[in-house]
């Protein structure tokens, strides 16, 4: 039989179509729906959205009935997403006062949230001890004798989790390592000590009700999973031997990986060390079998298994569509300037890879090597990185013998591939769609250069399409300045 290649492996069965030369999101044209509702323009998908939360629901629950899937709402703490999730039987974590607040709109019993945080402030101890939140994940000996301090005071009973240092590599780059004590999160294994002691002494104000590790972001390696269920194995073991009533939960974290582009083909012009960070093999099932049924078999069906995916959710539920508002030609190349830049899509100053393709022109063929930047007055807006291609040309010139190792030096330094393959006809005024932008977007949205922030819609062929999100406006720069 033969590999059949196809020329657009951007599209998703009743997802991400075309009609017409134009795209299509689960059958609604996006061109259309920039006309109604300007660009920038996020497009969340309601049946991707719950198509998500069944599939790692299913999944999960199939190994282990006691399982809890806790959305890490800071990947996008949207109303209408919330309430979406909500509907579809997940529960909640949430890492601020902000978050639980709006976690409460939606309509999440403060009995389905955990409470993350390294720095949690007294007054949103308050609020989530006095509404009976199922658990903080407890991060410091100080945030302990906090809510110690503030169970006393509200004469309420707190149920604490421990977040311990696993001291297992995660994540895509050193920055989202969170499970090691190089980073700032989590107890060490003294301080947990400390923690146990200190809680078993204060039966009437602190309950130890679990234990929670998160080891990292778009973490692609399945062997780091299976370590992280082999330690805390182990360490509930240990623990438990400790306390005099049973754990009820060991919480995992998040972290799960989700492919930036729908097929390999799609990083044909992109340098392949960004294949290794966005393109993974690890899906929900394989989670089931390598992280929570070892737990399952080790722990018992009675222990509860809380899991707080953030971006594997809702990731690829968003795309985000972009205007060409200029055009110039450099180095032979042409240069386009999209109106979306990192005060609309932060992740790309962090040299995050997002996919693009032209929704204006989506059956032509990618045969155009372009360069792609933001809207901003910032040199590091653009959807290449000119100051790790920099960084690489400064350590060549110091150093010729450098010149050899030039791909292992730009693995480590450049963040964006230099160039973008688009259709040959590109031109002002297309609509560039950038996909898998559902996560770590809307929240960090920024009004730097004066710029209004993004509107979101939710294409729903179930309950009709509706904003969920309206576009800034030049009244909202003025709304927390005083003269
Ligand atoms: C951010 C965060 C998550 C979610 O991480 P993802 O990589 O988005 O899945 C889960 N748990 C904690 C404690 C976090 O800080």
């Amino acid at each position: 039989m033969s590999q059949v290649v196809s020329l657009h492996p951007w599209k998703r069965p009743q997802h991400l179509d075309s009609a017409n030369n134009q795209l299509l999101i689960d059958g609604v044209n996006a061109i259309d729906l920039v006309e109604r509702y300007g660009s920038p323009l996020f497009v969340y998908s309601a049946a991707k959205l719950r198509d998500n939360a069944r599939d790692i629901l299913n999944n999960f629950r199939r190994v282990h009935g006691r399982t809890r899937v806790c959305f890490a709402s800071k990947a996008c703490a949207n109303l209408a997403v919330l309430k979406l999730f909500k509907d579809c039987g997940l529960d909640l974590e949430v890492n601020s006062g902000g978050e639980f607040y709006k976690a409460q709109l939606a309509g999440f019993a403060p009995a389905q949230m955990v409470f993350n945080g390294v720095a949690k402030q007294v007054g949103e101890l308050r609020e989530v001890i006095g509404a009976g939140i199922k658990a903080i994940n407890v991060d410091s000996l100080s945030e302990l004798a906090r809510i110690l301090a503030v169970a006393g005071e509200l004469g309420r009973q707190a149920r604490v989790s421990l977040r311990i240092i696993p001291e297992i590599q995660g994540g895509a780059a050193a920055g989202w390592q969170t499970g090691t004590s190089t980073s700032k999160f989590g107890m060490t294994a003294a301080e947990q000590v400390e923690a146990i002691e200190l809680i078993l002494a204060q039966p009437g104000a602190l309950k130890l009700v679990g234990v929670h590790a998160h080891i990292g972001t778009q973490i692609t390696d399945i062997g780091v999973y299976q370590a992280e269920a082999n330690f805390l194995i182990d360490y509930v073991r240990q623990v438990a031997e400790r306390l005099p009533y049973p754990l009820e939960h060991v919480n995992l974290g998040g972290g799960f990986p989700k492919n930036y582009s729908s097929a390999e083909e799609n990083f044909a012009s992109v340098a392949p060390h960004y294949c290794a960070n966005y393109r993974t093999e690890i899906d929900f099932a394989r989670l089931a079998e390598h992280l929570i049924k070892p737990m399952a078999q080790a722990l018992g069906e009675q222990i509860e298994l809380i899991v707080e995916p953030g971006r594997s959710m809702v990731s690829d539920g968003a795309i985000l569509l972009s205007r060409i508002e200029a055009h110039k030609e450099r180095q032979g190349r042409p240069v386009f300037y999209l109106d979306a830049g990192y005060s609309v899509l932060f992740d790309l100053y962090n040299g995050w890879y997002f996919h693009m393709l032209n929704a204006s022109r989506a059956d032509d063929h990618d045969t155009r090597h372009c360069r792609m930047a933001g809207p901003l007055c910032d040199s590091s807006d653009t959807y290449y990185d000119i100051e790790g291609e920099g960084a690489v040309a400064d350590l060549i010139a110091e150093e010729p013998r450098l010149a050899e190792h030039r791909a292992v030096l730009e693995r480590v330094l450049v963040h964006q591939p230099n160039l973008r393959e688009l259709p040959a006809a590109t031109a002002m005024g297309d609509v560039i769609a950038l996909l898998d932008v559902g996560a770590y977007a809307l929240e960090m949205m920024s009004q730097y250069c004066g710029r209004q922030s993004a509107a979101a819609v939710l294409v729903d062929l179930r309950q009709g399409s509706r904003l969920i999100r309206r576009r800034g406006e030049y009244r909202d720069l003025l709304a927390h300045d005083l003269d």
